[in-house]
């Protein structure tokens, strides 16, 4: 997908101050510091569309972005930062849950998984709880320069594996990393192949001028 342009709409606290909007929208959500700016980032052919941060758990908001005039890209807080207190926590799982249970333009959400590591049930959990509320979702697993492919390949086997026996069916995975930006390609191609296909302009029919005056 080419980008043609990429805006920051707003943030949002929760579903009700999101923006009114009837554009597909596809969210991005993972723990704190899986690479989910960086991944924003590449996807969107942008330096800083989305803030990186080494900070793990500090944007608590749901932020919009405005993609080619035509789909909305959400980048959901990250979730699982210990430092984080209770109450914040709850407000997280309020917020987000409320997002995206409640929005009825979420066509898809891409949960991010640290290729680093070994499956972690936090991830487990939140993949079946989308389960549960039957929202469709697919798997990136993120890093994937950080380790050798070999490295990748198991984690990433594992994670599908443990979803085998949780009864998880993500929609598909896919791999990436921001920094050599393998994966880009597959991920915009698809999120491309559910956008309503555009309108072809109507020709209309020419009239034989030379024809209709010989009579
Ligand atoms: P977020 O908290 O999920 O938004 O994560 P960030 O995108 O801010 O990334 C957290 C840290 O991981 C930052 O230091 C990034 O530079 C680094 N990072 C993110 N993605 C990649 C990647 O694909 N490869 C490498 N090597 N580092 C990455």
């Amino acid at each position: 997908m080419k980008i043609e342009s990429a805006n920051f709409v707003g943030s949002a606290l929760d579903l009700e101050a999101c923006p009114d909007s009837n554009m597909p929208e596809f969210a991005f959500v993972g723990r704190s510091n899986v690479g989910k700016s960086s991944l924003i980032n590449l996807l969107t052919q942008t330096k800083q569309l989305a803030k990186t941060s080494g900070t793990p758990g500090k944007t608590q908001l749901i932020n919009h972005f405005r993609i080619n005039n035509s789909w909305t890209l959400v980048d959901l807080p990250g979730y699982g930062y210990a430092k984080l207190s209770k109450s914040k926590q709850h407000d997280f799982n309020v917020h987000v849950s409320g997002y995206l249970t409640g929005r009825e333009n979420l066509k898809h959400i891409f949960l991010l998984i640290d290729s680093q590591l070994k499956p972690l049930d936090g991830d487990l959990a939140f993949a079946e709880w989308l389960q549960a509320c039957e929202l469709p979702y697919s798997l990136i697993f993120t890093k994937t320069d950080r380790s050798s492919d070999t490295t990748v390949k198991n984690h990433a086997g594992q994670f599908l594996e443990r979803c085998l026996q949780w009864g998880l069916e993500p929609t598909d995975s896919y791999s990436c990393s921001a920094k050599t930006k393998k994966g880009r390609g597959p991920i915009m191609a698809w999120i491309e192949s559910q956008l309503p296909k555009k309108k072809r302009e109507k020709k209309s029919p020419t009239i034989n001028v030379g024809w209709m005056k010989k009579r």
